[in-house]
């Protein structure tokens, strides 16, 4: 059992694109932090809300096991991390409470130059290299498609011209990477963004008002960027 906390725990990217307008963003709700020598943990000075800055990919499993009760992430990560519970007939115990509006960027289908795209059957009996199985998997099941997904942790966008792939489903911005791996996007599978994630269940009641307060102040902060 987790021992009953009556501080809130958020989860944050220690390092990484999502680390410095996740931690501006809780610091404009009014927060500030004393950080613990070894960079880790941040204790909560002006509320009792302490941040803990790991890998994005923990984020999700942090909060479905109750060590963290909120975390910021990218849609990607979180729904990549949910459609695998889902299809492993899982319950997927953490959810989207709020997007965030930073950290754009969309999970696509890209493939080579000199492909003459007509549509998702394209892809029938290809081989496609991802780092998100499980999106690509629920997009090409949607698209009545079959096809062999080549998982890989990084540098998917050089698995076709390795040979290991046909076609890739990976995260694009600007689409400069593509470009440089002779590769054009043709099917957009996720729009993603930061977001803030939380427990699908209720929140324990020691815990339930610090939350509260804090969605409150997020809310008036993104009115305000909007
Ligand atoms: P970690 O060490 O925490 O695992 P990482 O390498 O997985 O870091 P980053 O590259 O920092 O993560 O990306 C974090 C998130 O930023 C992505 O999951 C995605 O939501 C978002 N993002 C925005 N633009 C891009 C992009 N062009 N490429 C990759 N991720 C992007
Ligand atoms: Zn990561």
């Amino acid at each position: 059992m987790t021992p009953v906390r009556d501080r809130l725990r958020v989860a944050i990217q220690k390092n990484g694109r999502l680390s410095e307008p996740a931690r501006a963003l809780l610091a404009s709700c009014g927060l500030s932090w004393r950080e613990s020598p070894d960079k880790l943990f941040c204790y909560g000075e002006s509320a009792p809300v302490d941040l803990l800055l790991v890998r994005d990919d923990d984020i999700p499993g942090l909060i479905a096991s109750g060590l963290c009760d909120l975390g910021v992430v990218g849609r990607n990560v979180l729904g990549e991390q949910m459609s695998d519970l889902r299809a492993a007939n899982r319950d997927a115990s953490v959810s989207e409470l709020r997007a965030l509006g930073f950290g754009g960027c969309k999970l696509s289908i890209a493939v080579p130059n000199d492909w003459t795209w007509t549509g998702p059957a394209m892809l029938s009996g290809k081989r496609l290299a991802t780092s998100y199985p499980a999106l690509l998997r629920d997009w090409l099941d949607a698209n009545n498609v079959q096809a062999d997904i080549v998982e890989l942790s990084g540098s998917v966008e050089i698995a076709p011209r390795l040979g290991q792939a046909d076609a890739i489903c990976d995260l694009v911005s600007s689409g400069a990477t593509l470009a440089a791996n002779q590769l054009k996007p043709v099917e957009d599978i996720l729009q993603s963004e930061a977001v803030l994630a939380g427990p699908v269940r209720d929140f324990d009641p020691a815990l339930a008002g610090i939350a509260e307060m804090l969605l409150r102040r997020l809310d008036g902060v993104m009115k305000i960027r909007d």
